[in-house]
């Protein structure tokens, strides 16, 4: 009999496992709560890196839809600090970290897909073993799988099944605008070729070019998970008065952002403890953010959940069972460790009474290990 296995959580990491796994002819669907791929915004721009991101972008044969759709023009980086002095500026050009919109990322993974392979608006609410098999719940239903995996993100419900570490608050949270360089070109001059960082006393602006002529914005500050808690609840108005005041003595170029653009929403920062493990289930398995949720201070979250997508698609094409998930979940938590520890060095780093010496430090490091 040809197993069948269900991927709940058709982000990234859970489409680019269902590619690899239907190029190797083996049955595949993901249940995914989206309506339709364009339902809410996907966020902005990833740089994808040569031995995991790309790797599965090779692995998957999608290279030329991939280099069709990205900017490796946008690797650049500049840091301000709060009265907007430029302390940094690298172009970035011989990096090998090409960006890419995760809408753009999202749409080349879904075309390679067979139809049906994504089912949409289905929102899964755990999932439940019977015998050897694996049940998917959905609100009044649920079907069997020989294989589960959970791709289904920071608040997974098929992880509550393999262990009860829950993701913890960062103390950090950001508030995420959109800019297009048209309207806002003071904003784009402000970018460069790629990101800047503008970081002093606990707190930090990212701003982020991305593909279409959109940029994205962040705005970060120190609060409590209660404040955090209350603000994602306030109306725009009051979340902007409220960040515009945390950075009130900031330059008038950089402070002036968190009144325009448009308001995408408030971000608290979340990160599964660092080496989250548990018992290895025959049947079920994790990938990407929802096994090992980090802040996005390492830059490495897609690029962990396309490796992931790799290696679990390797071990499941070569045997099914215990041993390979075993195999997989050993690989994926080394890794994810090491990115894990760099987050949240990454983030202590930014929003620290240091902040601008200690990012200034992280970049020179990165350019002389090239
Ligand atoms: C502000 C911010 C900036 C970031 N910047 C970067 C960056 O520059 N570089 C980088 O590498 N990473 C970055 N990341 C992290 C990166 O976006 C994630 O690590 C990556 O998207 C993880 O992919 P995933 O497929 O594991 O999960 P997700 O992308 O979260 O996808 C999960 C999918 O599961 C679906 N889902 C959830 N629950 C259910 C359910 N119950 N039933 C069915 N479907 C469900 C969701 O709708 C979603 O489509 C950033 C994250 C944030 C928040």
């Amino acid at each position: 009999m040809k197993e069948r296995i269900g991927i709940v959580g058709g982000g990234p990491g859970g489409l680019m496992l269902a590619r690899l796994l239907q190029r190797q002819g083996m049955s595949v669907t993901v249940f995914e709560r989206d309506a339709h791929a364009d339902e809410r915004p996907q966020g902005g721009s990833l740089d994808l890196h040569e031995d995991t991101g790309q790797r599965a972008i090779r692995a998957a044969g999608l290279e030329a839809e991939f280099a069709a759709a990205a900017r490796p023009e946008d690797q650049g980086d500049r840091l301000y600090d709060e009265a907007g002095c430029l302390l940094f500026e690298h172009d970035g050009h011989e990096a090998n970290r090409p960006e890419i919109d995760r809408s753009d990322l999202r749409r080349i993974l879904l075309d390679s897909l067979a139809p049906g392979v994504v089912r949409w608006g289905q929102r899964v609410t755990g999932i439940a073993s019977e015998g050897e098999r694996i049940r998917i719940l959905q609100e009044g239903g649920g079907e069997l799988f020989d294989i589960v995996v959970g791709a289904d993100g920071a608040w997974s419900r098929v992880r509550s099944f393999l262990t009860d570490v829950r993701p913890v608050y960062q103390g950090v949270t950001l508030l995420e605008l959109g800019f297009d360089e048209t309207r806002h070109p003071h904003a784009a001059a402000l970018a460069g070729h790629g990101k800047m960082f503008a970081v002093g006393d606990n707190r930090a602006m990212i701003l982020q070019r991305n593909g279409h002529g959109h940029l994205r914005f962040y705005c970060g500050v120190r609060m409590s998970e209660e404040a955090a808690a209350a603000l994602s609840e306030s109306g725009e108005q009051e979340i902007r008065a409220r960040m515009a005041d945390a950075f009130a003595a900031w330059a008038l170029d950089l402070r002036g952002l968190v009144g325009e653009g448009n308001f995408i929403g408030v971000r608290p920062m979340y990160a599964m403890p660092i080496g989250t493990r548990w018992v290895t289930h025959p049947g079920i398995t994790l990938l990407g953010d929802a096994a090992h949720l980090m802040s996005p201070f390492s830059g490495e979250g897609v690029n962990l959940a396309l490796a992931d997508a790799f290696d679990l698609a390797e071990a499941l094409t070569q045997a099914i069972g215990m041993e390979s998930i075993g195999v997989y979940e050993a690989t994926m938590a080394a890794r994810a460790e090491i990115a894990a520890t760099g987050a949240a060095a990454g983030l202590t780093s930014v929003f620290s009474d240091d902040g601008p010496e200690s990012v200034l430090t992280r970049f020179q490091e990165r350019i002389q290990q090239g």
